[in-house]
């Protein structure tokens, strides 16, 4: 299996010049070269696997010629161990034929642990066999900073660096990053907002000669292993209410498009899939494609889903690129547009094909809280906002007959104050959440400084060395 940019300039790479590389130089998006196929019969052949089992080999085919079955499989399985459920993404039954697919089980309660948990070992891997170190930076204003530290603490060749606002995350979330005192772990809380920790990881890769010393690397939601490790618990589900001998719908909180992407790309090799629901809060730039073809960013406003609020969904990109029939020189110009105007221009006919496939729904954060208290009136199901979210966008555009899976992105512990306001009392702590509030946290703070913030780069990766 070989990749190509979007965008055309970069073709012929293999997973693991994409998994460490993660944009293309082109500015494009890595996507195989071609999409592979299981038959009817290979779908039916996964059922009854582990869940560790199955996403081996269901991603198999996106790591040819880097991995062997026998290897990805131990990595999955090492991945899924630190799973807290058994069946790594069980599915509840909160209504006759709708159902929640639970993200929410690893080692930060959000589903970004369900990719992040495997890049751990990916990396690790690649880097084994390249005799290469890399450090990964990144900013966060939540749930990616804390799963990218779980999966990567305590890993050879990998120095990591998180950004976080200093004072603007939740005790929760931040406590999340901070508790971890692992040696090659770094946070930086930055005297800014998100957007000021998002420039200066930005202006990092922009600065090439630093880029090279430290060997600076991503593990950004465009990253082609995030969204292929995402793959596996679709085909799961579909598999455990009955496909591929009939068809069913998914519906996802969405924000950059990476989950609900992976969804598509498992209709893409064969199962049958009815349609995708896509819940955004009141950042609805999606909704707004999906309804009117205005993709049209505005400014990002906080929303009782902070995970989902973006205003440019940068997956998308890759989703835009199969519906312009791969033609990588109008994907290109449509994206160069949408940078410089705004406003993505999608052909009529495009988002006609898109809209077939695809439905939204908006819920501003008033109606939020009323879903999150109807789910638990109708079924004692406890929702967290983004949850909520994709199960009402699923219940709004249910067709008979065909189940619609919702999947519920994170643990409702994790929002406590929403739950609250919606249903009158605090959700239970996991006794892991609860372990972090009272261990001492290790941070740097720092001004909004590029040089500063390099050089405590540069330090920490020194530090890390011995
Ligand atoms: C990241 C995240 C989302 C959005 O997922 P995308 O892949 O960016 O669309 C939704 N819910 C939660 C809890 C998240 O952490």
């Amino acid at each position: 299996m070989l990749y190509q940019s979007t965008r055309g300039a970069i073709r012929g790479k293999d997973f693991y010049d994409v998994l460490l590389g993660g944009l293309a130089e082109d500015g494009g998006l890595f996507v195989p070269e071609t999409w592979p196929q299981f038959t009817q019969d290979d779908w039916r052949s996964l059922r009854g696997l582990s869940y560790a089992a199955l996403a081996a080999r269901v991603i198999a085919p996106f790591t040819q010629n880097v991995l062997t079955l026998p290897e990805l499989e131990g990595f999955c399985r090492k991945a899924y161990a630190r799973f807290d459920h058994p069946s790594v993404t069980p599915l509840v039954e909160i209504a006759p034929e709708q159902y929640a697919m639970e993200l929410f089980h690893g080692p930060t309660y959000a589903f970004k642990d369900v990719a992040m948990q495997l890049l751990g070992h990916l990396f690790e891997d690649a880097l084994q066999k390249r005799d290469q170190h890399v450090t990964i930076v990144g900013a966060t204003s939540g749930d990616t900073g804390s799963a990218a530290i779980e999966a990567f603490k305590g890993r050879d060749r990998v120095s990591i660096v998180i950004l976080h606002p200093y004072g603007r995350t939740s005790d929760v979330q931040r406590r999340q990053m901070t508790s971890v005192t692992k040696a090659n772990v770094l946070n930086i809380a930055i005297d800014g907002t998100f957007d000021d920790c998002q420039d200066l990881v930005k202006a990092m890769f922009a600065d090439a000669p630093f880029r090279e010393e430290v060997a600076l690397s991503a593990v950004n939601s465009i990253n082609w292993a995030r969204i292929a490790a995402q793959i596996p618990y679709y085909v799961r589900a579909a598999l455990a209410v009955g496909a591929p001998d009939r068809d069913v719908s998914f519906a996802v909180p969405t924000g950059n498009f990476g989950n609900v992407l992976a969804a598509w790309v498992a209709q893409r090799m064969g199962l049958p899939i009815s349609h995708f629901c896509i819940g955004s809060n009141k950042n609805d730039i999606l909704t707004r494609f999906i309804l009117d073809n205005d993709m049209s960013v505005q400014p990002v406003a906080p929303s009782l889903s902070p995970s989902m609020d973006i205003q440019v969904s940068s997956n998308f990109e890759r989703l835009l690129f199969e519906f312009l029939g791969r033609d990588s020189a109008l994907c290109r110009t449509t994206m160069q547009g949408f940078r410089q105007t705004g406003r993505m221009a999608v052909p009529t006919e495009a988002w006609h094909a898109i809209g077939t496939l695809f439905k939204a729904r908006r819920l501003d954060d008033a109606q939020t809280r009323a879903e999150i208290k109807r789910i638990f009136e109708s079924s004692h199901y406890i929702a967290d906002p983004h949850s909520a979210i994709g199960i009402a966008a699923g219940a709004g555009n249910q067709k008979p007959g065909t189940p619609m899976i919702a999947a519920a992105t994170a643990h409702p512990a994790k929002f406590p104050d929403a739950i609250e306001a919606a249903l009158g009392f605090r959700p239970d702590m996991p006794p892991a959440l609860q372990d972090i509030m009272q261990k001492p946290e290790r941070y740097d703070r720092l001004a909004c400084d590029l040089g500063l913030v390099q050089d405590a780069v540069r330090a920490h990766i020194a530090a890390d060395a011995n």
